[in-house]
């Protein structure tokens, strides 16, 4: 049985560790149920999301639990996208104005066993191999069946919690949905993804620039690259589901995959002999962005993380935004807040802002896999930083906003950035370069739409 004052947590992912730590350093007896068993015991789950890209919002929350030293070796750099042309000819585009603004590549599997470990120096009883399998809110207890078959119940209550950390595919989501206590939209993507390994060279070397996201931009698909620590790439292929060439659906046969790729990324798929091979192997994965009207329940469940609000992962941030929902909770408590408060109000607080990363993330693939390639597009990243030179602290590029401003939510950045994007659209219409640009003009402009932030 659990203590009155202690905490159930499902889910041992990204989100449902790092909880497990803030809530127990504040001295809350916390149990956490993962179906897995204990990753650090096992093999890697292949071609399954192997690296992150880890931005201001999670490191600060990282940071927050105390665990920034435990991570610190994990982290790989990437200073800005490198563009891969079908000839091969490569640009780099920095992510920020200053040399401290970059995110991090960290592989997931070696962040979840540092996160686990964490949380049970922490005291987390951790159970591994305990599925959730069923909510009754109407006597407050919840189920998990283990490895041996056998169902155990846990009570939880408003000041005792149930904590839904399980994922985009959450069995206590579907409970309170089903219940009627929360309606559920969910948008899949036309595209999927596979990912690929491009191994490192001789002696551990990187075969290609190892401080940077590479992206190979091809119009209505993508490939990208995110270094990892032992000079190896993780790869990863997005592409329309079906329909036709190149869809997966129709890269059915070794010789049309091989072809595919060595016509679109020439470059990527002269370093990976057994591409084929992969790509046969390797599963497909589907994306979708999930909304959730209501994340919690008065009798003591509460969604966060991809649970509440999963997003397609075009601007690097799902985990970062379920690593903020964190950081909200322990902010929460720290102030003074109780849980009944807290599951009251959280959905409220964060809504708006996930909402946004939702929509930005989807633009962001547009961006990444199309925009990139359009001279117009460079032309306005030109102009947005001159702006932001001469205005820093008020006008900040939205990826900036989002990736190195913790502080800023998502709402405010979407909102901002949308301000920005129409002035610096409306400046360079018609134009080919920034040639006498009229700055007195746009600097009044910035000072009048946009208040200081930093
Ligand atoms: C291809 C891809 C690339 C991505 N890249 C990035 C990126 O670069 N940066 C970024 O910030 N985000 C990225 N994301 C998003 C990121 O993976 C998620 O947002 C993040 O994992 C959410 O964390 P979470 O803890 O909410 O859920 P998860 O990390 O999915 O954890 C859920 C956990 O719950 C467990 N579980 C599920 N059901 C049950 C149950 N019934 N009982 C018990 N346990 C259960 C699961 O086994 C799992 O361990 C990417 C996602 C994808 C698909």
């Amino acid at each position: 049985m659990t203590s009155p004052s202690s905490v159930t947590l499902v889910g041992g992912g990204c989100a449902g560790p790092l909880l497990a730590v803030m809530l127990a350093s504040r001295g809350l007896g916390v149990t956490l149920h993962e179906r897995r068993s204990d990753p650090r015991a096992g093999q890697a789950e292949a071609g399954r999301s192997i690296n992150l890209a880890l931005a201001a919002r999670g490191l600060h929350a990282l940071e927050r639990a105390g665990l920034r030293a435990d991570i610190e070796d994990l982290l790989v750099p990437m200073r800005g996208r490198l563009l891969h042309a079908p000839d091969g000819t490569t640009s780099f585009m920095p992510y920020g104005r200053t040399p401290d603004e970059f995110i991090w590549s960290i592989s997931r599997r070696d962040l979840n066993d540092r996160l686990l470990s964490a949380a049970e120096r922490c005291g987390v009883d951790i159970r591994f191999n305990d599925r959730c399998v069923g909510i009754d809110f109407s006597q407050g207890t919840v189920s998990f069946q283990g490895l041996d078959d056998r169902i155990t119940t846990t009570p939880f209550a408003p000041n005792a919690p149930l904590l839904a950390t399980d994922g985009a595919r959450s069995a206590i989501r579907s409970a309170m949905q089903s219940a009627g206590f929360t309606s559920v939209d969910e948008d899949v993507l036309s595209h999927a993804y596979k990912e690929l390994l491009l191994p490192a060279g001789a002696k551990g070397a990187y075969q290609i620039q190892k401080e940077a996201l590479h992206i190979w931009p091809r119009g209505n698909y993508m490939l990208i690259a995110l270094p990892n620590t032992d000079g190896s790439f993780t790869l990863t292929l997005f592409l329309e589901r079906t329909g036709a060439h190149p869809s997966f659906e129709s890269l059915a046969s070794e010789a049309v995959i091989q072809e595919f790729f060595n016509t679109q990324f020439a470059d990527a798929a002269a370093l990976i002999p057994d591409i084929v091979q992969q790509f046969l192997q390797n599963p497909t994965g589907h994306m979708s962005t999930v909304r959730t009207t209501q994340w919690s329940h008065q009798s003591g469940a509460l969604l966060l993380g991809d649970a509440a609000h999963a997003i397609v992962p075009f601007h690097g941030q799902g985990m970062n935004c379920a690593f903020e929902d964190c950081s909200v909770i322990g902010e929460q408590l720290a102030a003074g807040s109780d849980w009944p408060h807290l599951l009251e109000t959280f959905t409220a607080r964060r809504k708006p802002n996930t909402d946004a990363i939702a929509r930005m993330a989807i633009e962001n693939y547009e961006e990444m896999r199309n925009t990139v390639r359009d001279p117009a597009f460079f032309l306005q990243k030109q102009l947005s930083a001159i702006l932001e030179e001469r205005h820093p602290g008020r006008f900040i590029p939205r990826y900036s906003m989002v990736s190195f401003h913790a502080d800023i939510p998502y709402f405010e950045a979407e909102r901002r950035g949308a301000i920005q994007q129409d002035m610096v659209r409306q400046a360079l219409e018609g134009r080919s370069d920034l040639g006498a640009m009229d700055y007195r003009m746009l600097d009044e402009l910035v000072m009048t739409s946009l208040d200081m932030l930093v």
